[in-house]
């Protein structure tokens, strides 16, 4: 199955979550908005000027000459004009601070001639309205200045503040509750067992679900047995949106993960055409998505990017995001299997023209964590690919834009 079809039929298994909370603005960082946010007034709320200056009425202004107008009062940012602007007049004006009445055009001050009896010359050729911001110009009243579904980022909350809202309802976050499985993992801060070796995947994914908003329940370690997977699958699945495992889902005869989901919900699709990933299992267990990752770590993180986080953000009630590539050079070769979707960990460098360069990390195995660490982001070989020469144009996804 291919890694599009599989998202596909993970998306019709899952449903956003359906409650929502009202928090400030402070905290709304991150949050998915659960419903538009509607100019109540516009922005900006006056027509105001955009530079220190000199407001006029574009009807005083000569077809072809420059204007000598005596100054007849004076505007700062928070203040108000005295009175409507009379006739062949300038007013002194500084920037955010309101038009008066009748102006509709400012001249810059650095344009502007002061004459020492305090009158200005104002040059030609200025048009009408320069310099004004009117009001409503930013977001229209009565609009849609957000919508729902948006995943709230700073600027965001910066257009809800300036419509004057101090709080935004928001959905409840998704509660993930994660496992790691396999006799041989020990928790670090143990002595492992001559064959062990330490659980990293768990915290890997804890952060990344909780770079994604999600509320998390770290639930340890499982061992490689169907009948303690079982139980312990459907007790988390019971309080939580998603259960998410790393490890158990491939085929060798330690593998219970599934056989286990089997037994307790049911199973949707188990493989896909992917790499490093393959075994990833998606199944239902008493009406929540479960989805069990590849143990090695390479193959659990691809995993998760391209499979788990469209989930969590269905399930956040986001808007879908299509992460977009850079489309650079690769400074590399590769052949690859036809038929599989292929990420090659890699790094940008500058090539001898300036231009970016993907240059692939030497040692690829799905195990290898240097692979992730000591690369900024991957390489995507879609599935007809079957081959990369160096100077191939690449789609390069940075890590900063998979993560978030
Ligand atoms: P599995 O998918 O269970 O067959 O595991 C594949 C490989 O990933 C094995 O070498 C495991 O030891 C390793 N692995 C599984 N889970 C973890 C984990 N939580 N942390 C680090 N490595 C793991
Ligand atoms: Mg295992």
């Amino acid at each position: 199955m291919s890694v599009d079809e599989a998202v596909a039929m993970i998306a019709v298994r899952i449903a956003p979550v359906a409650d929502t909370q009202v928090v400030p603005l402070a905290e709304a960082d991150g949050r998915v908005l659960a419903e538009p946010l509607i100019a109540r007034s516009p922005l900006p709320r006056f027509a105001n000027s955009a530079v220190d200056g000199y407001a006029v009425r574009s009807v005083d202004l000569p077809s072809a000459a420059e204007a000598t107008f005596a100054v007849v009062d004076r505007v700062a940012a928070g203040a108000s004009a005295h009175a409507p602007l009379t006739e062949r007049a300038a007013v002194r004006i500084f920037t955010g601070a309101p038009v008066p009445q009748g102006a509709d055009t400012v001249f810059m001050q650095e344009d502007v001639c002061v004459l020492p009896d305090g009158q200005v010359v104002l040059p030609h050729g200025l048009p009408a309205g320069a310099n004004v911001r009117l009001s409503g110009e930013d977001i229209a009243v009565g609009t849609a200045a957000l919508p729902p579904g948006r995943r709230l980022r700073p600027q965001d909350i910066a257009l809800a503040a300036a419509l004057g809202a101090t709080e935004l309802k928001v959905r409840r976050r998704p509660r993930v509750a994660v496992f790691s499985t396999g006799d041989e993992l020990a928790l670090p801060g143990t002595a492992p067992g001559a064959a062990q070796l330490f659980d990293s995947n768990r915290v890997m994914l804890l952060a990344m679900l909780r770079r994604l908003g999600c509320e998390v329940s770290d639930l340890g370690i499982l061992r490689d047995e169907a009948a303690s997977l079982g139980p312990a699958l459907r007790a988390a699945a019971r309080g939580h949106d998603l259960v998410l495992t790393s490890g158990g889902v491939s085929t060798g005869d330690e593998d219970h993960v599934k056989a286990a989901v089997e037994g307790i919900g049911s199973l949707v699709l188990w493989r896909m055409a992917i790499k490093p990933g393959r075994p990833v299992a998606m199944g239902v267990i008493e009406g929540a998505p479960f989805i069990g990752l590849p143990g090695n770590p390479a193959a659990s993180f691809v995993t998760f990017v391209y499979v788990v986080r469209p989930a969590i953000l269905a399930l956040a009630g986001a808007a879908p995001e299509t992460p977009v590539p850079m489309m650079v050079r690769a400074a590399f070769s590769y052949a690859k299997k036809s038929g599989r979707r292929e990420y090659v960990r890699a790094s940008l460098a500058h090539g001898a023209d300036g231009a970016f360069e993907a240059t692939k990390f030497p040692r690829d195995g799905a195990g290898m964590l240097s692979s992730l660490v000591e690369t900024s982001g991957m390489v995507e070989l879609p599935e007809q690919v079957t081959s990369v020469a160096p100077g191939q144009i690449v789609a390069f996804f940075p890590y900063t834009s998979l993560l978030a």
